[in-house]
């Protein structure tokens, strides 16, 4: 079933339209946002759809393929701490426009989430920005005209999560699923907000990115982060500054040297390098130095693992694999402890004969090499997605990629049912109002 099926039997009758967001994963830029700095998100192939019509009257009815619930609400009891559950990530939105001035009136409305929920690939800004799509049209509040006009939307999405989800998250995932362009990344200052249109056309040049879930489920713990930010802040208070992005990677040494505490000095090594391989990406990106991009993705795995201590063995493991096997560059992406590692490497298709994988490479050249040998445990099963993602694609590898994550989802949505998502540029899409249906 789709969104427009979901309405159809949940709500009766044909919504007036369905509007589509993405989910995104971070290229690089990883723990600056809290610190003032930058990130490099792109959206993702993967898609929420909401079909919605707009009522008569005060009230939200919300229901979502994967939940199979229908919630109504009325759009004046929202608020912080009113609406449990996902349909928190819905009310939310009207409310926050409404907050901001916005005139908005009651819908029906239908999801269905093709992001993988629970992923870390952002499901809950893809359906958040769906419905803000959708509202925005239903009520005729141009907010999908410009950049300008997105932010807006941006700031009402994100608001929804903190505020009536109550998931206090930074504006990221929402910025990433309304602004991203086809092939190109969004570098986002989240200092001040600003952002800006990076080429990223790794298609063209014969590269392919993947995102592999470790299907490792370590419990954030909340301390973990928490900890995190309030080094940083003790840091930037030692030194003088309001956050860590004040410091110039040139005056890195001399402050770390006035950093009496160990760990901290390491945490702001972090977010100062990091900062630094964000513009030195989009510097490599805009030349198209991809294989400079790769050595930046390893120096950030390195620095995460070691320096700021957010990495776990499964990563440590998909990623050394990924280098293994020919990627270009390979880091966890996300928060940590247990998100899913990013490689971008050429593409190669695999097969198997006699326990033996053979490699077949872009430049037509072939390696030969055991699975069992050179991969550490675990790794296998990325191979192995990624040589089924991958193989027979020519330009058509984005459906076939769209259709095998679609295919592994389970019903009731759980990271297990998420593997290896294959990425490439032609996948990337903006927001769009009712797309195709035939895409799904
Ligand atoms: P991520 O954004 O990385 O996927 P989150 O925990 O931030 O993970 O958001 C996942 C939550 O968003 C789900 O647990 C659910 O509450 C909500 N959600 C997202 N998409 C849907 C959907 N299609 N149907 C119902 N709930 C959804
Ligand atoms: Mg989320």
């Amino acid at each position: 079933m789709d969104a427009v099926g979901a309405f159809r039997e949940r709500f009766g009758g044909e919504p007036e339209g369905v509007w589509s967001a993405p989910g995104r994963v971070n290229l690089i830029g990883e723990h600056t946002d809290y610190n003032g700095g930058l990130a490099l998100p792109i959206a993702l192939p993967h898609r929420t759809y909401a079909a919605a019509s707009p009522r008569g009257d005060r009230v939200l009815r919300v229901t979502s393929v994967q939940t199979g619930d229908v919630v109504e609400v009325s759009l004046d009891e929202v608020g912080p701490g009113t609406v449990g559950g996902w349909s928190a990530y819905v009310a939310g939105v009207p409310w926050a426009l409404a907050q901001a001035g916005y005139a908005v009136g009651g819908l029906d409305v239908a999801v269905d989430g093709r992001v993988p929920l629970g992923a870390g690939l952002s499901s809950s800004a893809a359906l958040e920005c769906a419905v803000g799509a959708a509202i925005s049209d239903l009520n005729g509040l141009g907010l999908l005209e410009s950049d300008d006009a997105r932010a807006v939307l941006v700031s009402a999405c994100r608001r929804a999560e903190n505020d009536i989800a109550g998931a206090p998250t930074g504006g990221m995932d929402q910025s990433a699923s309304l602004l991203c362009r086809p092939d190109h990344a969004l570098l986002l200052d989240c200092r001040d907000g600003a952002t800006e249109h990076v080429p990223f056309g790794i298609g063209a040049a014969g590269l392919v990115l993947l995102v592999i879930d470790t299907k490792a489920h370590h419990a954030l713990v909340d301390g973990q982060y928490g900890a995190r930010r309030a080094a940083c802040e003790s840091a930037a208070a030692t030194l003088g500054v309001e956050t860590l992005r004040e410091i110039a990677i040139g005056d890195l040494e001399g402050a770390l040297s006035r950093l009496p505490d160990e760990v901290e000095r390491r945490r702001v090594r972090h977010v100062v390098t990091e900062i630094d391989r964000v513009t030195a990406t989009v510097a490599a990106l805009r030349r198209g130095e991809y294989a400079e991009v790769g050595h930046l993705f390893d120096a950030s795995h390195v620095s995460l693992r070691d320096d700021y201590e957010v990495s776990c063995p499964e990563l440590d493991v998909a990623v050394a694999a990924a280098r293994d096997a020919g990627a270009l560059g390979a880091r966890m992406t996300g928060g940590g402890f247990g998100a899913p590692p990013l490689r971008s490497c050429r593409p190669t298709r695999w097969r198997r004969s006699s326990g033996v994988w053979n490699r077949h490479t872009a430049e037509g050249g072939s390696a030969r090499r055991s699975a069992s040998r050179s991969s550490p445990a675990g790794a296998p099963t990325a191979i192995r997605r990624r040589r089924d993602a991958s193989e027979g694609r020519g330009g058509g590898g984005v459906g076939r990629a769209a259709r095998l994550a679609a295919r592994d989802r389970t019903p009731g949505y759980t990271n297990a049912a998420y593997r290896v998502l294959v990425a490439a540029s032609a996948q990337v899409r903006p927001l769009g109002s009712a797309p195709p249906l035939s895409m799904l």
